[in-house]
């Protein structure tokens, strides 16, 4: 266990406000219920249940946009969710989340990705490399103004946001989604992701955006086969996105078409089976794919909500699967080719995994 957090990893499947930690939740649920907006023991009794359904995740999804609505508390659960991925050893996040429009909050898309922006600015304890708006990537850490611990001391974490439609979303909004991403391609907007309640909303209607996302050259990836979906997930598949994330009911003739697109594939191990999609671990596909060495990474989707971290799913996966030191560093190393982020960050990438210290293996 201590190993997998010891090696530089890449997390490139992970929800913004499924990765708040519980004691931010129950801060901010304290306050809500002592202005009599929430009952606050409801709430602290459903954020403390272990094991929960798909649709009880989504209920408590809901929750979580009651309680972080505010850019100020956009802002902290971006700091603080770097901080823990930085904590893992994470050498680059690929963070995802819902712009969301809020008038009672005088909250827009726009101003809602600006407090995420501001949330990866003001992290202080580790360096984080973003992408200021003329475009060169820079570390927001100032060693001079702040004290303490020097740049070189420090973690660095590459940082890079992908913006997700939400599936209950309607063409224009999720239009809306993507001009937004368009438009924040300089400020390290790197792609699109569509997620959400999975048994809710019609392919057709996110079609048209993600088309449009297509045609502008914006990577995407889809939630694909959360559910039995068969046409669904033909149409997914034929769309031929660059990765695919979760991809639990995909039928024999699903897979044949994946794998000979090479699709990718976000394994997130214990999102699916706390969430029930299928009855024990080693059933998960990550095994047969693993040993077809088709692309796959390990995610973690939601580490607060299913209180997981990227070296836990590394744990998992190699108690499980029987995976060596060595196919676990192989695994964490290959997720730099299905990154969204550029050729030059890339390099970087290979660089940091070459000069990590192979006699640990
Ligand atoms: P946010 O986008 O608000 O930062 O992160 C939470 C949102 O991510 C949820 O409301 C949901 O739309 C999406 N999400 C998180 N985990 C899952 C998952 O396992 N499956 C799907 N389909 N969507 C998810």
């Amino acid at each position: 266990k201590e190993w997998c957090l010891a090696i530089p990893k890449i997390e490139l499947h992970a929800h913004l406000n499924g990765c708040i930690r519980d004691s931010t939740l129950l801060e901010l649920a304290e306050v809500l219920g002592e202005r009599g907006e929430i009952v606050f023991d409801d709430v602290k009794h459903v954020i403390n249940k272990y094991g929960r359904t798909l649709t009880e995740c989504f209920q408590l999804f809901d929750l979580f946009h009651i309680l972080a609505t505010d850019h100020e508390t956009i802002s902290r659960i971006t700091k603080e969710a770097v901080e823990d991925f930085a904590a893992e050893n994470v050498v680059y996040l690929e963070l995802r989340t819902t712009p969301k429009n809020n008038e009672t909050k005088g909250m827009t898309k726009r101003s809602y990705l600006k407090a995420v922006i501001n949330g990866l600015r003001s992290v202080e304890s580790v360096n984080v490399s973003f992408i200021n708006p003329n475009g060169r990537t820079e570390s927001f850490y100032d060693p001079l103004q702040k004290g303490g611990l020097t740049v070189l001391e420090k973690k660095r974490i590459y940082v890079r946001l992908l913006l997700s439609i939400d599936r209950r979303e309607t063409t224009a909004a999720a239009m809306e989604t993507v001009s937004l991403a368009l438009e924040m391609r300089e400020l390290g907007v790197v792609g699109i992701d569509l997620s959400g309640n999975p048994i809710v909303g019609e392919w057709n209607s996110f079609f048209p955006a993600l088309k449009y996302a297509k045609e502008m050259g914006l990577p995407i990836t889809l939630h694909c086969g959360e559910v039995a979906n068969k046409k669904e997930i033909q149409a997914m598949l034929d769309f031929c996105p660059e990765r695919i994330g979760h991809a639990c009911f995909l039928e024999d003739d699903d897979w044949e078409k994946a794998i000979l697109l090479k699709i990718p594939i976000e394994i997130c191990l214990t999102s699916n089976l706390r969430t029930e999609r299928l009855s024990s671990i080693d059933l998960h596909h990550f095994g047969k794919l693993f040993k077809a060495k088709h692309p796959l990474v390990l995610c973690t989707d939601d580490t607060g909500l299913f209180s997981t971290s990227l070296s836990n799913e590394y744990h998992l996966a190699a108690t499980t699967f029987g995976l060596d030191k060595e196919s676990i560093l192989q695994l964490s190393t290959n997720a730099i080719h299905y990154v969204f982020a550029d050729n030059e960050l890339k390099k970087t990438l290979r660089e940091i995994f070459q000069a990590y210290d192979k006699r640990l293996v």
